[in-house]
C-alpha cells in the first residue's frame, strides 16, 4: 500500500482514500462508495476534520439509544468496513447488537468479503450475507436495495446506519424503527429522515461511541432514558448547520494562511 508520511498534515484523509480505493479493488466497496466518500471528504473539510461539540452529544443519545434497545443492529456497507470495522464490532459487544452486511449495490461476493473483514476485526456473528430465499425486504424500496436480513434489520426496533441511503432510511423510519445514522452532510435526505443523526465522520464518531459506550453500558436504564428524553434531532441539525456557517464566517474574516 502507498505509504503516507505519519506526520503529514492530512495524514488520516489521505490514508483513507487509499483505504477506500484499496477496497474497491479489493471488492469490498463499491465503485459509487468513491465517489460518496469524496462527498464526505469536502463536508468533513468545512468541519475542520474534528470532531465538532455538538456532535458528542449526537453520539451519547445514539450510544443510549442502542443500549436501551430491545433488538439493535449495526449495518455495514463497504466503505464502513474499510474505515472502522474494529470499533464497529466493539460497539456491537458493548451494545448488543448484532452487525448485518447490508448493501446498496449487492453482490454475493462483496457480501462475503465484508463479512470476511468484520471476522477479522473480530466478529463471531455476521447477519445479512447468502440470503437466498430467506431474504425480508424493506417496503417501497425497489430491487436489490430492499433485501434485508429476517433475523436483523428486519425485525429490529433500533438500527444503527452508518451511512445510508435517504430512501432506505425512509424505508426504515416507516417501518417504525429508531434509526440512528452518521453523515457529514447535514443536508442529505438520510440526515433529515434519521431518528438520530449523527454530523461528524464515521472513524471518529465510532471511535467516540466505543469509549462512551464503555462507560455508558454500567449506568441504570432510567440514567439512559433521561439522556434521549428531550433530544430534538432537528435543532441538531440545526446546531451542525450553524457550526459550519460560523466556522466559514470566522475563516473569511482572517488570513488563511499566516505568511
Ligand atoms: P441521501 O441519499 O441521504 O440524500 P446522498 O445521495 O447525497 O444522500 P449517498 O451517496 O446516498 O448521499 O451517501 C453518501 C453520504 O455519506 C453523503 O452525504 C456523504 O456526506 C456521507 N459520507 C461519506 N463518507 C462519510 C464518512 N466517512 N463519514 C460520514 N459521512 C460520510
Ligand atoms: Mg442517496
Amino acid at each position: 500500500m502507498f505509504e503516507i508520511p505519519k506526520n503529514h498534515p492530512r495524514y488520516w484523509s489521505l490514508k483513507e482514500r487509499h483505504l477506500i480505493i484499496e477496497g474497491m479493488h479489493k471488492k469490498i466497496v463499491a465503485e459509487a462508495g468513491l465517489i460518496a466518500h469524496g462527498r464526505g471528504e469536502a463536508f468533513d473539510y468545512l468541519l475542520g476534520e474534528e470532531t465538532p461539540q455538538y456532535a458528542y452529544l449526537q453520539e451519547e443519545v445514539a450510544v443510549a439509544a442502542l443500549l436501551l434497545s430491545e433488538y439493535p443492529i449495526i449495518s455495514v456497507n463497504g466503505n464502513v468496513a474499510v474505515l472502522c470495522p474494529k470499533e464497529l464490532v466493539q460497539l456491537g459487544e458493548l451494545t448488543n447488537a448484532k452487525l448485518e452486511v447490508n448493501l446498496f449495490y449487492r453482490t454475493t461476493e462483496r457480501e462475503i468479503n465484508i463479512k470476511n473483514v468484520l471476522v477479522t476485526a473480530g466478529a463471531t456473528k455476521v447477519l445479512g450475507v447468502d440470503l437466498g430465499t430467506r431474504a425480508a425486504t424493506l417496503p417501497e424500496i425497489s430491487h436489490n436495495r430492499r433485501i434485508v436480513d429476517p433475523e436483523g434489520i428486519f425485525k429490529a426496533d433500533t438500527v444503527f446506519v452508518p451511512l445510508e441511503d435517504g430512501d432506505r432510511t425512509m424505508a426504515l423510519r416507516k417501518m417504525g424503527k429508531t434509526v440512528i445514522c452518521v453523515d457529514l452532510n447535514p443536508l442529505s435526505r438520510t440526515a433529515v429522515w434519521g431518528s438520530i443523526t449523527i454530523v461528524n465522520h464515521v472513524r471518529r464518531a465510532t471511535q467516540e461511541m466505543v469509549v462512551m459506550a464503555e462507560k455508558m453500558r454500567k449506568l441504570p436504564r432510567e440514567q439512559l432514558k433521561s439522556i434521549i428524553e428531550n433530544y430534538d434531532n432537528n435543532y441538531m441539525l440545526q446546531e451542525s448547520v450553524k457550526f459550519i456557517c460560523q466556522r466559514l464566517s470566522t475563516m473569511a474574516k482572517k488570513k488563511l494562511i499566516e505568511g
